[in-house]
């Protein structure tokens, strides 16, 4: 009987270890540091308590921290791939050749000992008791003395030391506009562990997956310096510089250095920026954020990032009426790293010398407080997700705030997706962000394809739809981490329209989309999918007596149609690759999708005129 017993478990033990995991989890992080800062020669020492609770079904018997700094010394990774990419970042290369003969050099291959950007893990104890680890350039792995359980809270207790790299890549000292500190993935972050398993990216270039938690953090920094960055200041009136209550007085410590103590709560990053010469504005919004800005108090940086200010609050109210309310209290747009990159409740963003420059980098980190601080999308695995929706949607709060031309989405913006398509160099959006052959494969895809999977959707589902799905997936994904198909599967309940095949052709394949009038006779017209993309189908027909009449050919896969006054017509099955309807009257010209919004890469065959 016992042997019997035994041999019923060995049989069903593996039938059961193979369930599917369809149950929700994430795991969580509380992190407490406490970080000297030597701003002169670039370097810091910190202390970091990390309670991580592993949430997870998995016995965990290893954890890995990213060493971002790691990336900006000669011979790592992010140098190797720099090195052999044939469109390097030029933020990241010198060009010693000619202009029309450019040869690229690696910035970060010339870095001397100290320029290097490193951090340094020194000790590290789980519970107590020392751990083995080791360091493999952007990653550390941890040997754990003891497995974390399923539903187990740890401690790690670790010191560290860090330098600053000269600025590369968005973070680094001194940057373009001679901001003294922009400190992003500056500390060591552990790595999410999701359901796909560990995320323990080497950081070569672009996109972040962080885990969901808390942080507290004191910065110790010369007194001069104006520190912005993720996290409300606890101690304002110890520190100034802007941020205390006017009505009470300071109580300013003596001693060289202050004591910047923050909380952030509910974020998956922690990033910040220093310099001696900050000027520091507050605008209290109606909505009930606070606007922070940190700029260089320099003449030609000053009146457009005053400028920039009302305008920011007009976008924080666009998204909030469009997405969701913004979920925490504070939000900094602060001068620093290379371009525009968005963190944790603030922005680093460089330049400014015109309103110009700067007001759409502002827009669109701003958005992504949404598209990635709020819904944490994994960003190497679906950078479309984060880069594509902040694009879609700041390009409509542009136009709105900025042009107020309505809020239509544009398809104005396809034009560079038609150039990508047409080099025939495109990827799949299912590629690693690290691993796109060519940066612009991936910029163009991510952005712009990207802003186009929502923009396209309002021609597939109804604009209506669209606004209604972005709210709804923001009220249910906000402080998770979101995949594509959590997106799908919510504007499939939200149209009643099934979007699995748009999800799959627009996204997972480099498919392209052409539609063509292929015949016109009498009253019957015979259209052809040329491309391998299916899609429902808007036809504009005008008759020989001037007036115009619309159709609507659903796709047969979509099991419903959008909301439409257009006259309705049958399905369209994707397998057949012709499709022929008959109007009342006689044709004079027929149009395949007048709105432009259908990406067809050709569309000189969409118009047909009948002699
Ligand atoms: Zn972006």
């Amino acid at each position: 009987m016992k042997k019997l017993f035994l041999v019923i478990l060995i049989i069903t033990t593996p039938f059961l270890a193979a369930q599917n995991n369809t149950t929700y989890w994430q795991q969580h992080v509380d992190y407490t540091m406490d970080v000297d800062v030597d701003a002169k020669n670039y370097q810091y020492k910190g202390t970091q308590q990390l309670v991580y609770t592993n949430n997870s079904p998995d016995v965990l018997n290893k954890v890995f921290y990213h060493l971002y700094y790691n990336a900006f010394q000669p011979g790592s990774e992010m140098d190797l791939r720099l090195q052999s990419i044939i469109d390097p970042d030029k933020r990241m290369v010198t060009n010693i050749g000619s202009r029309d003969n450019p040869i690229y050099e690696s910035r970060i291959a010339k870095l001397k000992p100290n320029e290097i950007g490193y951090l340094k893990v020194l000790s590290l104890q789980q519970n107590g008791i020392d751990v083995s680890f080791e360091t493999e350039g952007t990653v550390l792995e941890v040997k754990l003395n003891k497995a974390i359980q399923p539903g187990e809270k740890v401690t790690f207790n670790m010191s560290f030391e860090g330098q600053v790299p000269v600025m590369i890549r968005r973070a680094g000292r001194n940057s373009e506009d001679n901001v003294a500190l922009s400190m992003a993935q500056w500390y060591p972050k552990m790595a999410e562990y999701d359901f796909e398993g560990w995320h323990a990216d080497a950081y070569i270039a672009r996109e972040f997956h962080g885990v969901w938690g808390n942080f507290d953090v004191t910065l110790h920094i010369d007194k001069n310096y104006v520190v912005g960055g993720t996290g409300y200041l606890q101690n304002p009136q110890e520190i100034g510089h802007g941020y205390e209550d006017k009505t009470k007085p300071l109580t300013i410590k003596k001693g060289k250095k202050l004591s910047w103590h923050f909380i952030a709560p509910n974020v998956h990053d922690f990033t910040w920026a220093a310099d001696p010469n900050f000027k520091h504005d507050v605008l209290k919004t109606k909505s009930g954020t606070t606007l922070h800005f940190l700029y260089k108090n320099n003449k030609k940086y000053l009146e457009a990032w005053k400028e920039v200010q009302p305008l920011t609050e007009k976008a924080l109210d666009y998204f909030n009426e469009n997405i969701g309310q913004y979920p925490w209290k504070q939000y900094s747009v602060i001068q620093g790293g290379d371009g525009g990159m968005e963190y944790a409740m603030c922005t680093l963003i460089a330049g400014g010398e015109t309103l110009r420059s700067i007001v759409g980098t502002v827009f669109h980190e701003l958005a992504h407080a949404w598209f990635q601080h709020a819904l944490a999308t994994n960003e190497s695995k679906h950078s479309w997700m984060d880069e594509g929706f902040t694009s879609y949607i700041s390009t409509l709060a542009s136009s709105k705030i900025l042009k107020n031309k309505g809020d239509e989405p544009s398809s104005s913006s396809y034009r560079s997706y038609f150039y990508l398509v047409n080099a025939e160099i495109e990827e799949p959006l299912t590629t690693h962000a690290d691993r796109f052959h060519t940066n612009f494969a991936f910029s163009t895809g991510s952005y712009t394809k990207g802003s186009m999977f929502l923009t396209q959707l309002n021609y597939i589902i109804g604009k209506e739809n669209v606004k209604k799905i972005l709210k709804k997936y923001f009220q249910e994904f906000k402080f998770k981490h979101p995949t594509p198909n959590d997106f799908k599967r919510v504007a499939e309940k939200e149209s009643g329209i099934q979007l699995d095949w748009y999800l799959n052709e627009w996204i997972e394949t480099a498919h392209t989309i052409d539609y063509a009038v292929a015949d016109v006779e009498g009253s019957t017209i015979t259209l052809a999918r040329v491309g391998q993309m299916p899609m429902p189908i808007d036809v504009t027909v005008t008759y020989t007596d001037e007036t115009i009449e619309k159709f609507n050919i659903p796709l047969k896969m979509m099991r419903g149609e959008k909301p439409t006054k257009a006259t309705k017509l049958k399905d369209w099955a994707w397998a057949n690759p012709l499709y022929t309807f008959s109007t009342s009257k006689e044709i004079k010209k027929v149009e395949i999708d007048d709105s432009g919004l259908m990406a067809d890469i050709e569309r000189s065959n969409n118009i047909f005129i009948v002699n």
